[in-house]
Formats: C-alpha cells, sequence, structure tokens
C-alpha cells in the first residue's frame, strides 16, 4: 500500500472530478411509467394521471412525481447485470472505487439523499444526469466500522441542458468493523437429583433454598439429607433476595473468556441465613464491602440462569 500522505493526495485529486458523464436516461418522460410508479408507491395524487385535475392546480397538464428523478436516468436491470451493455473502459467511478479498496474501504452504505428541484417533469422531457465528486472526509470511525464519507453532486438536466434537479448524495465507504467473537458460555454446574430442582427454580428466577421438612432448617448447598436431624425429607423455601455480602473475593487471574476482569465472587448472607456464592454487578469491585446490604438481579446465559447480587439501595 502507498503512503497514506499519497494515498490521501490520490484520494483528494478526485474532489472535482466527473465521475459519470452527462448521461440521458433510456426513456423521456412518459405516462405509462408514472402510472406504474403512483400504483407501486400508493400514490392517489391525480395531478400525475389525470389532466383535467392537473390543470385545475395551474398547472398545464399530468406531471411526474418529484421522486421519480432518479427513475427517469436508471439504466435498467440488464445494464447492472451484464457487462456488455455497460460503456467501455473503466469509468472515473470505477477508478475511485478501486482506490477506495485500496485503502481497505471495501464496503459501502447510503447515508442521505438531499434533493433540490428547479420544476416539474412533463411527458415527453428527456433527462440527462451527470455525477461529480464533492467531497472526501478524512477517515472517521463510526458504528460500522472505519471509513470516509463520500459526497457526489448529480446534475439532471432537460433535453435543452437546463438544469431541472441537483440530488447531493452521501454514501459511507468503510472498512467493516472487526465484530468481537461472541462471548463463550459459562462453564456449567454439575447438575445432578440433588441440586436440580435449585437450578430448575433458578431458571425461573426464584431463588429457593432447601429445607428440612422435618426440624425445618434450611441449608445450602443442596444435599440429600438434613445436616441437623438427619431427615431425608425436605421441601424449598423462597428465599427474598436481600442479604449482606459476608466475605467476597477479586478475581485476576487465571482468566475464562466467559466472565468480566475483575471479577468480584462473593459469599452472600441471605436474610434467611443461609449463605451463597455468586457474582457481583451494578458495582466496582474496589466498592465491595464486607457488610454491604444486597438485593438479588440475575444473569441468564443460555439455558442457565444464576443469582447474582447488586447493592441494595438503602
Ligand atoms: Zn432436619
Amino acid at each position: 500500500m502507498s503512503e497514506p500522505t499519497d494515498y490521501e493526495a490520490r484520494l483528494q485529486a478526485f474532489v472535482g472530478r466527473e465521475l459519470v458523464a452527462r448521461r440521458p436516461g433510456p426513456d423521456p418522460v412518459n405516462v405509462p411509467m408514472i402510472r406504474h410508479w403512483v400504483e407501486a408507491m400508493e400514490d392517489g395524487n391525480p395531478i400525475y394521471l389525470d389532466d383535467e385535475a392537473a390543470r385545475a392546480t395551474g398547472r398545464d397538464g399530468v406531471v411526474a412525481p418529484a421522486s421519480m428523478m432518479q427513475a427517469w436516468t436508471m439504466r435498467g436491470y440488464a445494464a447492472s447485470v451484464r457487462p456488455d451493455t455497460a460503456p467501455a473502459g473503466p469509468s472515473a467511478s470505477d477508478d475511485l472505487t478501486g482506490l477506495l479498496a485500496e485503502g481497505g474501504y471495501t464496503s459501502v452504505v447510503a447515508t442521505d439523499s438531499d434533493f433540490e428541484f428547479v420544476r416539474e417533469l412533463v411527458p415527453g422531457d428527456h433527462v440527462s444526469v451527470e455525477e461529480r465528486v464533492e467531497s472526501i472526509s478524512p477517515e472517521k470511525k463510526t458504528g460500522l466500522g472505519t471509513g470516509r464519507f463520500i459526497s457526489t453532486v448529480k446534475t439532471y438536466r432537460d433535453a435543452s441542458g437546463e438544469v431541472v434537479a441537483t440530488q447531493r448524495w452521501r454514501i459511507l465507504r468503510f472498512r467493516p468493523a472487526e465484530k468481537p467473537a461472541p462471548k463463550p458460555a459459562r462453564p456449567r454446574p454439575a447438575i445432578n437429583p440433588d441440586n436440580a430442582f435449585w437450578f430448575e427454580a433458578a431458571r425461573e428466577h426464584r431463588l429457593v433454598v432447601q429445607r428440612c421438612a422435618d426440624c425445618k432448617s434450611l441449608r445450602h448447598p443442596p444435599g440429600p439429607a438434613c445436616p441437623q436431624c438427619g431427615s431425608f425429607q425436605w421441601d424449598t423455601a423462597r428465599s427474598s433476595g436481600d442479604g449482606h455480602v459476608y466475605t467476597f473475593t477479586v478475581n485476576h487471574h487465571p482468566r475464562h473468556p466467559a466472565f468480566d476482569y475483575p471479577l468480584v465472587v462473593a459469599v452472600i448472607e441471605l436474610a434467611e441465613g443461609t449463605r451463597l456464592i455468586a457474582n457481583m454487578t451494578g458495582v466496582a469491585p474496589a466498592d465491595v464491602e464486607v457488610g454491604m446490604p444486597v438485593a438479588l438481579d440475575w444473569l441468564d446465559d443460555g439455558d442457565l440462569s444464576l443469582p447474582i447480587f447488586r447493592p441494595k439501595e438503602s
């Protein structure tokens, strides 16, 4: 690739240049094309098809919709797909496209079109168009990628060379932004018959705590038997989700691509008395404190939902 300054100079040399030489449209302005247009656009204004209605507005007869201006100069489908119908040799437009591709600006999006109409077209007018480069912007960062705005002016003339409309046309030629690789899923928990109920409830955004059916003591993490009385009978209690930070650590390394670092790993003591390990959200790692009151939120990662805690607003 050329040196940037040289490249810039070659690019700016296009400003003021004619990109497309004056080229007459394939057909003069005509009623059948107007009819197809207004039907497609569902434009019921009678001045486009009804002479009498047009005369009632002070016109001499029907006029073409202003928005058809470009349509009168389009070369049609065949010219866009059959090279033998295109004009011979590379055009200035091809040269500019090539130079932009050399700079890596391979993608294109139209950003705006600004028309100025001088007079209405009437059947029999034969419109031609020419296009000139108005400006090429310095490189700019956009949401789509880094690129340059190319502004051109298309001048529409009638058969006698009088200007009937001008169109400022702006496109962005850009290098497509490199999309960051999608974040991989978090490592999955080992779900077994003893803890499945807890993850199933979490999927429904319910934080539950296992409760002994006999002595009513709560326990977490889930297990088959009550550590207090040994009973295998249990049910669950729904937690309010309120609690406080019992203790925490901030993990910097090693890093797993599914997590954001620094990663707060906290032991949350729930208001019900049991503790669980969870991440925190809505707080900078440096601002987490032991004893900090927290409230429950949810983190959804595909089919896995996990409780996550944020500082409770007092
Ligand atoms: Zn028990």
